[in-house]
């Protein structure tokens, strides 16, 4: 998971500023890196670093990047990609210089990148941004729209891309729309991103999201799309359950509004054995207090703030290292033990991975007073690795490999842990055509490994 961001704005004074702002509102995404790119017409020029977005840009790195087109990436790397440094990278082909970032996995990134080892290409980085790179510098076709179009009849997923050249900016979603790619606009200011969260920020509408398989164009004529290949659609469902914000819309659906079906049908699962009873709800936050608020909203029983979040620690799942994401979640959330103490506590969690996070919560709750804690997770069991783009491998990785979910009960020392059923998490998305892969084995069978 990544965050990508793209503009072509009239006002070559506002491009760095606004990428800037979105890459704030994307940190979410990624945290290891970010980086900026923007063409004054004739240069491409960068800056990139390690580290948050307001750690590595100060005012004047934004006053030295002038130009009206450019990209912005925030970083998060999976295993396969742990090396190979911040985006955007920079490369060159026959059509010229061009700046290139990317979300995503390439299924077969192994397989592909010995082939183009075999060819002769070198290759500086382990990431699978470079390898689409080389795809493009290969292509002996004569205009960039050829070329991407051939890029996504090669290669099937999981990608969303930005490419930023000195006047136009490109665009491309996977033809299983596996990956998120919305538009924005303001005036005849055009803007791609990962997330439609960033738009309101810089003052831009949601104006809809890349179809699966296309190429976009921006450039001063405005916006063009091209479809080139669709694939049965597998939009990652993992996306509305936990990653994307709350405030998003992915394919036209609000993710808050997904989350709280979600909490629906977590009440309509368990009502018999929460019906009798004075219990609160509470979620883990933040993926899951939409979750938690449905659940209320839908039972009657009342919904109750049990911990204070530090603002400052952000996610967990996405620290790279386990050792980090454990200090993480100690760091994160402190108990309110004044709405704990002596209750029957429902807590909402959106996913349970690893397992970490969840056996912290139970023992801060229990420590705080709680009478009784039933765990609800707001989408079903982890079984399967990803290979899309989520750092998520498998095998002893996944807490539900090694137990049932009365043994992860025992193990966290709550009441009990109840999943959410498979079959009720296409309906709370309100979309079929999803990648539940992680929860079902059942991949896109376009990929290969
Ligand atoms: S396997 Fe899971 S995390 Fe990966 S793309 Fe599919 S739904 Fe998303």
């Amino acid at each position: 998971m990544c965050g990508i961001f793209a503009v072509y704005s009239q006002d070559d004074n506002e491009v760095a500023r606004q990428i800037f702002f979105a890459l704030m509102a994307l940190q979410h995404r990624g945290q290891e890196a970010a980086g900026i790119a923007i063409s004054t017409g004739v240069n491409i020029n960068y800056k990139k670093d390690s580290g948050m977005v307001n750690q590595i840009f100060r005012e004047r790195h934004l006053a030295e990047l002038p130009g009206r087109f450019g990209i912005g990436h925030t970083r998060y790397s999976t295993t396969i990609n742990k090396t190979g440094g911040r985006q955007p990278y920079q490369f060159a082909c026959k059509l010229g210089p061009f700046a290139i970032a990317h979300n995503g996995e390439i299924s077969n990134y192994r397989k592909t990148k010995q082939k183009l080892l075999d060819e002769g290409v070198c290759f500086f980085t382990e990431t699978d941004t470079e390898l689409l790179a080389h795809y493009i510098t290969r292509s002996n076709k004569d205009t960039w729209e050829e070329t991407l179009a051939e890029l996504i009849r090669e290669v099937p997923g999981a990608y969303s891309l930005v490419i930023l050249t000195n006047n136009e900016i490109w665009a491309l979603r996977d033809p299983l729309g596996n990956r998120l790619m919305s538009i924005g606009r303001k005036n005849d200011d055009w803007y791609i991103a990962s997330e439609s969260c960033c738009f309101n920020v810089i003052g831009a509408k949601n104006v809809g999201s890349v179809k699966p398989g296309s190429v976009v164009k921006i450039g001063v004529d405005g916006y063009t799309e091209r479809s080139v290949l669709q694939y049965p659609r597998a939009t990652c469902a993992f996306e509305y359950v936990y990653f994307a914000r709350p405030d998003s819309q992915i394919d036209d659906v609000y993710v808050n509004e997904v989350r709280q079906r979600i909490g629906v049908e977590l009440w309509d699962m368990t009502r018999d054995r929460f019906a009798e009873g004075e219990y609160i709800v509470s979620g883990v936050p933040e993926s899951a207090t939409p979750m938690a608020i449905g659940f209320a909203n839908a039972s009657g029983i009342r919904y109750n703030e049990i911990f204070a979040k530090n603002r400052y620690i952000h996610r967990t799942f996405i620290k790279p290292v386990d050792t980090e994401r454990k200090s993480a979640v100690y760091l994160k959330f402190n108990p309110l033990v004044n709405n704990i103490k002596g209750q029957r506590i429902i807590l909402i969690d959106d996913s349970i991975v690893r397992g970490n996070t969840i056996e912290h919560l139970v023992a801060v709750i229990k420590r705080a007073g709680a009478k009784e804690i039933h765990i609800l997770v707001g989408s079903p069991e982890i079984h399967y690795p990803c290979y899309m783009g989520i750092d998520m491998r498998g095998g002893d990785e996944f807490i539900m490999n090694r137990c049932t979910p009365d043994e992860l009960a025992q193990l966290v020392g709550a009441d009990s842990v109840t999943f959410l059923e498979i079959e009720r998490l296409a309906p709370a998305i309100g979309k079929s055509e999803l990648c539940t892969a992680c929860w079902t084995g059942s991949y896109p069978k376009e990929l290969e490994w």
